[in-house]
C-alpha cells in the first residue's frame, strides 16, 4: 500500500500512492466516459445548464438544437427557443434556478437550424450540487404527437366529405356561445341552410356529382362567412349550420343573402354545362328566454320550411 510522506515539510507520493492515484484517476475518466456514451444513446436531449450558459449536452440535444457538441458549451438554452415562447422559457428557467428539485414541465417551441420549429417537452430541474446553481434540462420531441392530436382533432371536428365542422362540433360551441350570451346579454344567431331540389341534381347527374357540389358549397360558404365571425357547418346531408355569435337578426340575415347569392353563383361542370343550384335559408336569433340551443335551431328550421314552402331560393327570419 502506497503512502504520502513528509521530507523537508512537503509530501511526497511514493511510487506505490502515484500508481494507485492514477489507476483512481483512470477510473474516473472511464466512468465519465461511460456515463457520457450513456446520456449520448439517450432518446431525449440532455443538457447541463448554469446560469451563465450550456455546460455539457448530450448527442440527442446536439442533433435537436442543430449544432455540434463543441459548439454547444458556453451557449445559452434560450438562444434555441422560438422567439414566441422566449418569455415563457426563460421564467421556467428562473423558477429551476430558484426553486430547488422541482421538475417543472412546459410544452414549448424549438427554432433550431433552418427547419421549421420543432415542437418539445421542455422538462428542467435543479440539481441538488453545493456551489453554483445547476440545472438539468430535458428536451423531449412531441412533434409526432402534435401531429397525431391535430390530426384527432380535425377528424372529430370536421366532416370527412366537405371538410366543413360538423354536428357534434358547431352543437359543442354553440352550448359556449349560450352561457356565454345569457350572461353578458350578446346576440347569437343562426341560420340553417338546405340545398334546393338536390334529389334532382343526384337523379340526373348521379350520386359523385352531387357530392362535388356539396364541396363546393362547404368551401364558398366556409369562405363566404368567414372563420372571424361564425362556425359554418355541415349538420345532416345537405343542410348545413351557421352559428354565428354577436350578430343580431339582422345583420344574420344579411349573411345568409350574402351565402344565398354566393352559392347561386358556383358552376359545377357537366357534360350538359355547368350546372348551378340554389338553397334556401332560415334565419333565427335567441331571444332572453332561450335556454336551449335546440329552440333556437327549430325556429330556423321552421323559416326553414317557410323559404321552401314559399318559393325556395330566399332567406327567411324566424317571426
Ligand atoms: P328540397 O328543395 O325540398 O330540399 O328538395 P330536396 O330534393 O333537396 O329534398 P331533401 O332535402 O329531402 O333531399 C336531400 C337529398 O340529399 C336526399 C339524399 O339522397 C341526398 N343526400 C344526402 N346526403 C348526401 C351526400 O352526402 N351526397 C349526395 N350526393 N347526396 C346526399
Ligand atoms: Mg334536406
Ligand atoms: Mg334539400
Amino acid at each position: 500500500m502506497g503512502s504520502a510522506q513528509a521530507q523537508n515539510g512537503e509530501f511526497y507520493l511514493d511510487d506505490d500512492a502515484i500508481g494507485a492515484a492514477e489507476a483512481t484517476q483512470q477510473a474516473l475518466i472511464d466512468t465519465q466516459q461511460r456515463l457520457g456514451m450513456m446520456l449520448d444513446i439517450m432518446p431525449m436531449g440532455l443538457l447541463i445548464h448554469t446560469e451563465q450558459g450550456i455546460l455539457f449536452g448530450n448527442q440527442e440535444a446536439c442533433r435537436m438544437l442543430g449544432v455540434r457538441k463543441e459548439e454547444l458549451v458556453g451557449q445559452h438554452v434560450l438562444d434555441f427557443v422560438d422567439p414566441t415562447e422566449f418569455d415563457a422559457v426563460m421564467n421556467q428557467l428562473q423558477r429551476s434556478f430558484a426553486e430547488g428539485a422541482e421538475v417543472i414541465n412546459k410544452e414549448t417551441l424549438l427554432s433550431a437550424g433552418d427547419g421549421p420549429p420543432i415542437n418539445i417537452k421542455l422538462i428542467s430541474a435543479r440539481l441538488p450540487w453545493a456551489g453554483t446553481p445547476v440545472i438539468q434540462v430535458l428536451f423531449q420531441d412531441v412533434s409526432d404527437l402534435k401531429l397525431k392530436e391535430q390530426s384527432l382533432e380535425r377528424l372529430s371536428t370536421t366532416d370527412e366529405l366537405t371538410g366543413a365542422f360538423n354536428r357534434r362540433h358547431v352543437f359543442a360551441i354553440a352550448a359556449d356561445c349560450m352561457e356565454n350570451a345569457s350572461v353578458s346579454d350578446r346576440d347569437l344567431s343562426v341560420l340553417l341552410l338546405d340545398v334546393d331540389h338536390f334529389k334532382k341534381i343526384n337523379d340526373s347527374y348521379g350520386h359523385g356529382l352531387g357530392d362535388q357540389a356539396l364541396i363546393a358549397l362547404a368551401r364558398c360558404g366556409a369562405e363566404a362567412v368567414g372563420p372571424e365571425k361564425g362556425v359554418f357547418a355541415r349538420i345532416g346531408g345537405e343542410e348545413f349550420l351557421v352559428l354565428l355569435p354577436g350578430l343580431n337578426e339582422t345583420a344574420a340575415a344579411a349573411v345568409g343573402e350574402k351565402l344565398r347569392k354566393s352559392i347561386g353563383r358556383i358552376e359545377i361542370p357537366t357534360n350538359d354545362g355547368a350546372l348551378r343550384f340554389s338553397i334556401s335559408v332560415g334565419v333565427a336569433t335567441r331571444s332572453p328566454e332561450d335556454t336551449e340551443f335546440g329552440k333556437i335551431v327549430a325556429r330556423a328550421d321552421e323559416a326553414l320550411y317557410e323559404a321552401k314552402n314559399t318559393g325556395r331560393n330566399r332567406v327567411v327570419v324566424a317571426h
